[in-house]
């Protein structure tokens, strides 16, 4: 028998003993920075003279490692690797390949701090936040590779005298991974497990943002003794190596996690069929999130505060599940938005390779304009209450930044900034509140702060998010506990770390045979 799941505990900092042994594995890291990672495709290593750098966000001059680069040539490659792998992975006991799974994650599990340490380095992750990313991929892991072993019989169907049906199962074939940079670690691994388990075999193509991290994970897997060809590993630009393999004919699953334009563009060229694609590319899209948090007039005032200070400001905003936005009541308005400024202006920001702060900085230098450009939207289309300013001359930091007294069809209410600014706008009632949560075009978190029972009742059924929180902050989904995924244009709603993810990476097949 398999231990029932439960998800990974998170480490408490304030434990002398615990951030003694973070410090350490920072240390130990930092030693380790600068190395370079090659492609892996059918089993072999592969340098390329074209590399991609990794820098510290915090601290941009520090080089995090550098990766081998594949062009069109190396990810066809890889596909046909992965291809030829697929004919014996597709037969393996799917036991079996749960348990490569619950062997990788007690390898992730004995160096957690360290993995958690390259987080800090390479996107800039607070401690907290680190931790949290490592511990969500080491529930992948687990959860995944227990719900195989379920579906390994597939489900129960009706059978007829003579008869005997069957309902299961079956893998699908190449499966290209292409993962965002922000849960650098988590949705990188859980979206390249979720259909090795299931007997697909993967081309992966990291973030160009988080490439060592990825490349990291690759050699777990390696060393939990994953077949070669079976998960091939070929870091590129998203244009050129993306493309190529969403287009590829032997392409049969895309599992993309990113940006809305990305992911459509994806959705799009899927459908297209290539010359010698004799099936339909199965996509599964998890896009960008708008989030609001909702604040009743008949609500604790410090659960509120608490819940949009960390929906907000945590890893800066750079969350889909970002609560972005704060609807609240006109009564509790003045009172809510004083109380999150004075908050927000005690929030620690910092390099967070150097010492435990509450947010680090942005991830990039394209992210710091995008998001410092719509200071200025925000000046124009409300009132600046703090924040706002931002300093790049050693990394990308960014100031908590609070905004009231917006449209709630402004930009900045409408468009994911995907930094740690947060837009207050007033409600009259509790009805006109939910109407302004759901106008924008995602529907992917949300939270509701009411001790109204019908409100949340009326929240429930009207509030359209795939993700909806009473009384807590709208981030921090838990795998296993509150499956994730968005309505809208936040995707195609798969449900990571639910019980009816894998099955979307497979093909049930009905067996009947008549005695
Ligand atoms: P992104 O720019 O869309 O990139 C995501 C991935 O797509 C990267 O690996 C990127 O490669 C690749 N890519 C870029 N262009 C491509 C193309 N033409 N074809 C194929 N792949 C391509 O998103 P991001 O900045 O990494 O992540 C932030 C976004 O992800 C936000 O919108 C956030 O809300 C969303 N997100 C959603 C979820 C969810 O579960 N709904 C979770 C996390 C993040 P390069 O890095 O090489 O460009």
């Amino acid at each position: 028998m398999v231990q029932p799941y439960k998800h990974e505990p998170f480490t408490d900092f304030t434990i002398e003993e615990n951030k003694k042994a973070f410090e350490e594995a920072l240390k130990q890291v930092k030693e380790e920075l600068g190395q370079h990672h090659d492609l892996l495709i059918d089993g072999d290593r592969i340098r390329t003279d074209n590399t991609i750098t990794s820098t510290n966000p915090a601290d941009t001059k520090q080089v995090v490692g550098t990766v081998s680069k594949a062009n069109e040539d190396l990810a066809e490659k890889a596909v046909q690797s992965a291809a030829t792998a697929f004919e014996d992975w597709r037969k393996w006991d799917p036991r079996a390949r749960a348990e490569l799974l619950f062997r990788a994650a007690h390898i992730i599990r004995r160096r957690k701090h360290e993995f958690s340490a390259y987080l800090v380095y390479e996107v800039g992750k607070p401690w907290k936040e680190a931790d949290a990313d490592t511990a969500e991929a080491i529930d992948f892991l687990e959860y995944y590779g227990r719900q195989m072993i379920e579906l390994k019989e597939g489900k129960p169907v009706e059978s007829r005298p003579g008869e005997q049906n069957r309902y299961i199962y079956t893998s699908t074939g190449v499966a290209v991974v292409i993962p965002p940079w922000n849960l650098a670690f988590a949705i990188m691994a859980g979206t390249t497990v979720a259909p090795l388990v299931t007997g697909s075999t993967v081309v992966m193509k990291p973030a160009s943002n988080s490439p060592v991290i990825a490349a990291k994970f690759v050699e777990v897997l390696e060393e939990a003794g994953l077949p070669k060809g079976v998960l091939n590993f070929v870091p590129g630009s998203g244009g050129e190596v993306g493309d190529y393999l969403v287009d590829h004919p032997k392409t049969a699953l895309i599992s993309f996690t990113g940006s809305r334009d990305v992911g459509t563009r994806i959705i799009k060229r899927a459908s297209e069929i290539q010359e010698g694609q004799n099936h339909l590319k199965q996509v599964i899209a998890e896009m960008g999130g708008k989030d609001t948090v909702v604040v009743d007039k008949e609500a604790n005032i410090e659960t509120a505060v608490d819940a949009i200070i960390v929906s907000a400001f945590g890893f800066s905003g750079q969350k889909c599940s970002s609560g972005s936005r704060a609807v609240v009541h006109e009564d509790v308005y003045d009172e809510v938005l004083e109380k999150v400024k004075e908050r927000a202006e005690q929030l620690t920001v910092g390099n967070a390779s150097e010492e435990n702060v509450y947010m680090g900085p942005v991830v990039d230098q394209g992210a710091y304009d995008k998001i410092m450009s719509y200071m200025e939207v925000g000046k124009e289309e409300g009132r600046l209450v703090t924040g706002g300013k931002g300093d790049d001359s050693k990394g990308y930091f960014i100031e908590p930044t609070v905004f009231a007294d917006l449209a709630p069809d402004s930009r900045m209410q409408q468009e994911e900034i995907f930094g740690p600014v947060v837009c207050f706008t007033k409600a009259r009632n509790f009805d006109e509140a939910i109407d302004i949560a759901n106008n924008t075009e995602y529907g992917l978190t949300g939270a509701v702060i009411s001790d109204n029972r019908e409100h949340l009742e009326k929240a429930k059924y009207d509030f359209h998010v795939g993700n909806l929180y009473f009384n807590r902050n709208c981030t921090g989904a838990i795998v296993g506990y509150q499956p994730f995924g968005g309505f809208k244009m936040s995707g195609t709603d798969s449900k990571a770390g639910g019980p009816d993810y894998l099955a979307l990476h497979m093909q049930a097949k009905t067996i009947s045979e008549m005695f």
